[in-house]
């Protein structure tokens, strides 16, 4: 690879050895696994797993991993056309533990231990995109000149709620509560007594793996905190231990049903989170280096070097953007004032600005760097600053005078990028970063972030057609449109139509935007409300697999499947089968046909009579229409009449005698069934459908017993029970089958649509016993099903 100068880092961590591991597995006996950490470009932890049998290997000859671990972008993916980790087929190298870096969860009920780790390339060559080692060689250069870098690091993170009913959406979290904040609280002890528990664990496992934490208050966000680090002289440690804070945080917060969250701007309304880096610098016998007592000129405690410190951090600023906000999120923490910094300045003593001098103690004069965010990459950024600090010692640049009071209306020269693509066409002219980290590095950073940009930036969102696709089109056109051109069931041919063009949970919008309580769930179909991102996502990648393949013969895929399968071990004990269709209605007409073809096939050629009730609804196709019982459907239209039989409606507010109690007429009911029955015949009569409570027709709830009565008149006579579920499935009488759970019956068939997938594609589906399967079984010659299967199935 010879225009990739510089894999070559002279300085390296030391090795763990076999004496180190005895000494740590001898205090830790327990140990049954180590996670070898590879840190990532973007400061996310990747590695492997290794058990026990291979931990003497591991320290004798390293695991192995490819250098892809460390290109990786937020979504998991690498970018194409990187010189490495893709050009070169990605193969695999040495992975080598850090001396003094393993550590135990004690956090977790796990017998792990962890360590950090990076990829060796040749022998004594680490990759130049393993960041710990980006961070330890310019440390080493600062060493070099008899000066000791200090580092502290403050990190804020919101404790948050997943919205289970909107999939991704996120609030901040109230622990006393349990239920979203509703104000700041900024500084409240009562919100981090609140969260005691939860704080005590964190401090405990913070002390366990060696963080020390100074502080911890509640931040100005809802639910968001901060904790500082105690500052250290070794750098990449310092570092190591936020990624292990951070680890630490989601892991506990985990435990107790929140998420840690880190990203940079979880909230448009809320302030950012940032990983606030003080540095500091000082001689070999601990002088401070940045202080000096404030003269006349400057007006400030710092030391000329401070200045110039001051002044590279200042001149490199909108270069090193792209490093400190490394995704797309990162730069709308940079927009809004709320504490983070926009405009390129610095100050004493003063919140407003990119590079702050805190107020300290001489011997405390530091340099407070602003601009990362909690999502960045602290080694990166660390290397960073100190590669600016550098630049500025070396040609002594002095920053402009620092801005007194609130900053953010004050611009100055160095305005920064507040866009994640003007951001990384800075970073792509930056001749400061590719003299710091080589070529290499930056080549690599660049175009990993660029690919992660387009893609993020290519992607068609929601908001885009909530925002574009109105204006192009307007209501009144569509209202014309649809009229013109768009037939709907039980159309009316001259009403302007009501446009529904959106829906969230329980509401739907129309296309001007007014809000509509959806009381009937679409039509009883939406029973888990709209706008759930899991199926969405869900359905986009099924689509991209596989959107359909013939379901007929011998050919099957493992979504529908599954989707039997599961569907049999929630019905009733009895139904075993199941043949999906594309609503309630063709599953309402399959089912007369598969009754059908049952006693054709049990040598009853005249048991075909099927008896529905007035008043009931089964669907709009040819069969359904006939089985159904609403005149008022039907008018204008013909339907099968011959072996067609409609009996009473349950209805319980107009019995057929005064006075009659529900238990009498549920027993009239049940003889009118009988009577229905013997008229027609029983070895004529093949099943009896209804619905556990009629919706279409009217929500009429039958006297109790009734289904019972019916269920025992069909074992009686020998007639199937066709329970149409379409409407009670699947969660509306609180069940998946009501047949059973609220009515104490075992159909023959049950048939279910809607619910099933709550309407975001049309399903529907007939669940059959073994008994009739055994008997469509003795066809085997040709296919017992009739109607194309469904297209495809989420789950
Ligand atoms: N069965 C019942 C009880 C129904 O309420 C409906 C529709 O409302 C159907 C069948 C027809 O289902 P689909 O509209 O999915 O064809």
């Amino acid at each position: 690879m010879p225009d990739l100068p510089g894999f070559t880092f002279h300085i390296m961590f030391q090795k763990i050895d076999d004496a180190e591991l005895k000494e740590f597995l001898a205090k830790n006996q327990g140990v049954k696994s180590i996670d070898v950490l590879i840190i990532d470009l973007l400061g996310i932890t990747r590695g492997k797993r290794i058990f026990r049998t291979e931990f003497e290997s591991f320290v004798k000859n390293g695991i192995r991993g490819p250098v892809s671990l460390y290109v990786y972008d937020s979504a998991g993916m690498v970018p194409e056309n990187l010189p490495y980790a893709t050009e070169d087929g990605d193969p695999d190298f040495p992975v080598y533990g850090q001396s003094g870096s393993l550590y135990i969860e004690s956090w977790k009920d796990t017998d792990r231990a962890e360590i950090f780790a990076w990829i060796e390339q040749a022998p004594g060559q680490v990759s130049f995109t393993d960041t710990r080692h980006i961070l330890k060689n310019t440390v080493e250069k600062f060493h070099r000149r008899g000066i000791k870098p200090t580092l502290g690091i403050e990190i804020e993170f919101f404790l948050v709620t997943y919205d289970k009913n909107r999939g991704v959406v996120i609030n901040p979290h109230d622990a006393i509560n349990n239920i979203p904040y509703s104000s700041p609280r900024c500084y409240s002890m009562e919100d981090l007594n609140s969260c005691e528990a939860f704080f005590d664990e964190v401090m405990q496992a913070c002390e366990d793996t060696g963080i020390k934490i100074e502080t911890l208050i509640k931040e100005a966000g809802t639910g968001q905190f901060e904790v500082s680090l105690r500052y250290s002289d070794d750098l990449v440690q310092i570092c190591d231990h936020v990624l292990i804070f951070k680890t630490i945080i989601k892991s506990i917060a985990r435990k107790m049903g929140w998420c840690g969250c880190f990203m940079a701007k979880p909230f448009e309304d809320q302030p950012g989170s940032g990983l606030h880096m003080h540095i500091g610098m000082f001689d070999e016998s601990g002088n401070n280096l940045f202080y000096s007592s404030p003269s006349s000129e400057n007006h400030t405690p710092l030391s000329d070097m401070g200045l110039h410190a001051v002044g590279g951090m200042m001149q490199t600023m909108t270069e090193s953007v792209a490093i400190f906000a490394p995704n797309a999120n990162s730069y709308r923490r940079l927009k809004g004032k709320q504490f983070a910094p926009f405009n390129g300045v610095w100050g004493m003593n003063n919140r407003t600005v990119a590079v702050r001098i805190p107020n300290s103690p001489p011997q405390s004069t530091r340099v407070e760097h602003r601009l990362p965010g909690s999502d960045a990459n602290p080694y990166l950024c660390a290397a960073t600053l100190l590669e600016s600090i550098l630049l500025g010692i070396d040609k002594q640049i002095r920053p402009d005078a620092p801005v007194v009071g609130n900053a953010y209306g004050k611009r100055s020269d160095g305005d920064l990028p507040s866009y994640w693509p003007v951001a990384l066409q800075e970073f792509s002219e930056a001749e400061f970063i590719r003299n710091a980290f080589g070529d290499t590095f930056w080549r690599v950073y660049l175009k990993s972030r660029e690919a992660e940009c387009s893609r993020f930036y290519n992607r068609i969102t929601l908001r885009d057609y909530d925002w574009y696709l109105q204006n192009a089109i307007t209501t009144k056109e569509l209202k014309q449109w649809d009229l013109a051109h768009n037939m709907h069931p039980f159309m009316n041919f001259e009403k302007e139509r009501e446009m529904i063009a959106e829906g969230k949970g329980a509401y739907v919008y129309n296309s001007d935007g007014k809000r509509f309580l959806d009381g009937i769930g679409g039509l009883w179909c939406v029973n888990i409300g709209y706008g759930r991102q899991e199926l969405a996502t869900a359905m986009a990648e099924q689509v991209m697999k596989l959107p359909y393949y013939s379901p007929f013969v011998i050919f099957s895929n493992p979504q529908s499947t599954q989707l039997a399968k599961k569907l049999t071990d929630i019905a009733p004990d009895n139904l075993k089968h199941v043949y999906f269709t594309l609503g309630g209605s063709e599953a309402n007409d399959f089912t007369v046909r598969l009754v059908h073809q049952y006693n054709n096939l049990r040598k009853m050629p005249y048991k075909k009579h099927i008896i529905s009730r007035k008043q009931a609804y089964h669907g709009m196709t040819y069969m359904a229409a006939s089985v159904s019982g609403i005149q008022y459907n039907n008018q204008g239209y013909d339907t099968i009449t011959d072996g067609i039989h409609h009996i009473s409606t349950p209805n319980c507010f107009r019995k057929p005698v005064a006075g009659m109690d529900d238990d009498q007429y549920a027993v009239w009911l049940a003889e009118e069934f009988e009577r229905k029955i013997l008229e027609i015949g029983a070895h004529n009569t093949a099943a009896f459908i209804a619905e556990p409570i009629m919706g279409a027709g009217g929500v009429y709830v039958a006297p109790q017993g009734y289904h019972k009565r019916m269920w025992d008149i069909c074992k009686k006579y020998d007639i199937l029970y066709i329970s149409d579920e379409v409407v009670t499935g699947f969660g509306r009488l609180g069940e998946f089958f009501a047949s059973e759970k609220c009515f104490g019956i075992r159909p023959d068939i049950i048939n279910v649509a809607k619910g099933i997938t709550s309407g975001y594609v049309p399903l529907g589906a007939t669940l059959l016993s073994d008994e009739i399967y055994k008997v469509l079984k003795t066809v085997t010659s040709r296919p017992v099903t009739l109607i194309p299967d469904i297209r495809f199935v989420v789950q």
